[in-house]
């Protein structure tokens, strides 16, 4: 069932997100050999791989499927990582573990676009790249690094100079760009579900409103409460993301929650769209108050920007991401507000994806700090492989008890200190 008062029926993506799967009524004490908990990009995809090896898979989703981060984010599908350099990341991880989580990150907007081709998903996918813009000479020098990093792993990146930038976008501030042509944008509550419908395609059993209270071990297999009834399963996938709920609170306590809101406008008429956006792909900037936009299928605009404090933000987002937009962009009016809304985006202290061991049998996944379309995409296919018996060592991913974040509420805070100190280092510009 929807209900039309929930986050994800403020977004741009709800009317044309298409039909939704079949779900179907726990069956209370029944036995998955894989349970998996939450109903987005990450517990999607696993719960389909693993459903595809012949195993038993039953998906509990706490709300509707798709009405986490995964159905109401942007929609930039984006194959690297928010802050990481390959260079840092193979510093950080090893030789061995470092380049194997780059070619799986490099390789997850590919992964994307092709899931959803091969699988006939109507999300109006378009792989038309992503530009990051340099607002000055000094980034884009750090985004040739990047650049070339990337380049010596076979990805097909490369560096536009100021005049070529300039032919792509209108934005005030820029001194050339990082094109990777593998980027894109989509519908992602649409792709959403229709990975639930591959995942229902390939056995596994959908459950939405079920919201796991508890994961215990009982025996030898663990047992997932609802309050009032119980599954039980061998192996367990926690795939929560940023939510507190129940048996999600393993999870949360590993990663900073940061609300992201979002804002769509009324659609262009279509010479701006082509004036602003000429070849439609979706564009960020390297400013510390860091600038997003693209376009939906109608032309309508689409852009995000974080609060300093979270009261009474849903009136205010809405029209100074539109403002901001105008004067960015150099349109001639500032555009009209339809949408706005809001989600909770999951960032992790060393801003790279992790998966935990929770206990025998009982993996987590998190931490695509912005990057989720490609990277989940990629997290729950690694999951999947924890859930079917590879070795935790041998995951790309980086693997580890899990931990909590000492001070947890307070670490809380650190979004809106963050965006604090972006304001004061971008006061000039
Ligand atoms: C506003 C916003 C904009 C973003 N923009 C982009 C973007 O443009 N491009 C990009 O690549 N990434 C973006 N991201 C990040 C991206 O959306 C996420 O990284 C990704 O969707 C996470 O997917 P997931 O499956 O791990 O989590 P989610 O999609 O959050 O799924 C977790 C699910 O678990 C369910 N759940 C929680 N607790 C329980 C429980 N106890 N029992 C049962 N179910 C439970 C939740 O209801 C939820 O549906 C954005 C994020 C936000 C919030």
């Amino acid at each position: 069932m929807r209900t039309d008062d929930s986050e994800v029926a403020k977004t741009v993506w709800w009317k044309s997100a298409g039909s939704r799967p079949q779900t179907a009524s726990i069956e209370a004490g029944r036995r998955y050999d894989v349970a998996i908990v939450g109903g987005g990009i990450a517990g999607l995809t696993a719960a389909r791989h693993l459903a595809r090896l012949g195993m038993q898979v039953g998906l509990f989703e706490a709300d509707t499927l798709g009405s986490g981060a995964s159905g109401v984010n942007g929609g930039y599908v984006v194959p690297n990582f928010a802050k990481a350099d390959p260079d840092a990341v193979v510093a950080r991880l090893g030789e061995d573990r470092g380049r194997r989580l780059l070619a799986l990150v490099g390789a997850g907007a590919d992964r994307v676009f092709a899931t959803i081709r091969d699988n006939a998903i109507e999300c109006d996918a378009e792989q038309v790249g992503w530009m990051h813009v340099a607002h000055d000479a000094r980034s884009l020098d750090m985004l040739r690094v990047r650049a070339t990093a990337w380049q010596k792993l076979g990805r097909p990146v490369r560096i536009f100079d100021e005049g070529e930038a300039r032919a792509r976008t209108t934005m005030r501030y820029c001194a050339g760009a990082y094109f990777d042509p593998a980027g894109g944008m989509l519908n992602p509550l649409a792709y959403t579900l229709g990975l639930a419908r591959l995942a229902g395609e390939a056995g596994v059993h959908l459950h939405e409103r079920a919201r796991v209270a508890t994961v215990v071990r009982t025996g030898p297999r663990w047992r997932l409460g609802f309050g009032d009834g119980h599954v039980e399963a061998d192996r367990v996938v926690l795939a929560t993301n940023a939510s507190s709920i129940g048996a999600a609170r393993r999870l949360f306590r590993t990663v900073v929650p940061l609300r992201v809101y979002q804002m769509a406008t009324r659609p262009l008429a279509p010479a701006e769209a082509a004036r602003i956006a000429p070849g439609r792909n979706p564009i960020a900037d390297t400013r510390a108050t860091f600038f997003t936009y693209r376009l939906d299928r109608d032309n309508r605009l689409i852009s995000g920007g974080m609060p300093i404090l979270p009261f009474r933000a849903h009136a205010r987002m809405g029209h100074a991401i539109a403002r901001r937009l105008a004067s960015e962009l150099g349109l001639a009016d500032v555009p009209e507000v339809e949408h706005v809304w809001f989600g909770t985006a999951a960032m992790t202290t060393d801003f790279l994806p992790h998966v935990y061991e929770l206990g025998p049998g009982f993996v987590g996944g998190i931490g695509c700090n912005g990057r989720g379309i490609a990277l989940t995409t990629m997290l729950g296919e690694v999951l999947a492989q924890a859930a079917s018996g590879t070795a935790l060592a041998d995951l790309p991913i980086p693997t580890a008890p899990a931990r909590a974040i000492p001070f947890h509420l307070l670490a809380r805070a650190a979004p809106s200190l963050a965006i604090m100190h972006a304001k004061w280092t971008d006061r000039h510009l």
